[in-house]
């Protein structure tokens, strides 16, 4: 598994802006969407594209369009839909899974409640969309899954990545896999604590986007 961390000024920016506990939801959810349409920018680096060519209005151009199949954008519910549109943005062409997965509280152990996935992925890139990599249960459960279904590659964007949810993943699918595995965020923080929030993080992310429940 390859580990993106990105720096750029406006990336620092609104992460610093989301970390704020005194950012509110409506603020939050606009700064969310605008990081994930940054990250999605170097996350699709290796998008398959096809030759075309067009006519300008001076004479013919050759150019690329997106490959077909065309990518599966996979938000984890709850908190990854407030990633969708940020991620869609750039890809407005790919189809949208969901996967449901909730984390007992106690054991920190995630559990899938949903899985609307189409059945066969040959031949397809996959994206997931999950805000906080913790640790790591939830995203090598839904990158399995994926890889399982027979994509070509999974890259999982996340706004922040604990290192103890980054080694986790680099154990379960290692540089060597059929499968290319990417994590693409906008930076690694310090520690997890016991209750598994990512320290200094952001909070609880669901919570910040779409209220407590
Ligand atoms: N999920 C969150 O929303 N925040 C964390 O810090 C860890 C997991």
């Amino acid at each position: 598994m390859r580990t993106l961390v990105l720096d750029h000024p406006l990336i620092g920016h609104k992460l610093t802006a989301l970390r704020d506990a005194d950012t509110a939801a409506p603020t939050f959810r606009r700064l969310a969407d605008e990081l994930v349409t940054l990250l999605a920018y170097e996350a699709t680096r290796e998008v398959r594209v096809q030759p075309v060519s067009v006519q300008t209005p001076v004479g013919p151009a050759d150019g690329v369009k997106l490959a077909r199949p065309v990518p599966l954008v996979v938000p984890v519910l709850r908190a990854g839909i407030g990633m969708l549109d940020g991620m869609t943005r750039l890809l407005p062409t790919a189809d949208v899974g969901f996967v449901g997965m909730v984390r007992d509280e106690e054991s920190l152990v995630a559990s899938t409640y949903a899985d609307r996935l189409p059945a066969n992925l040959t031949g397809r890139a996959a994206f997931v969309l999950d805000p906080m990599l913790a640790t790591g249960g939830t995203l090598e459960t839904v990158i399995g899954m994926l890889a399982g279904r027979g994509a070509t590659s999974v890259t999982a964007v996340c706004l922040i990545a604990a290192p103890e949810g980054v080694r986790r993943l680099e154990a379960a699918f290692p540089a060597d896999q059929p499968v290319p595995v990417r994590v693409v965020t906008a930076a690694v923080d310090d520690h997890l604590d016991h209750r598994g929030y990512i320290v200094p993080g952001l909070g609880d992310a669901g919570d910040r986007l779409f209220g407590q429940i």
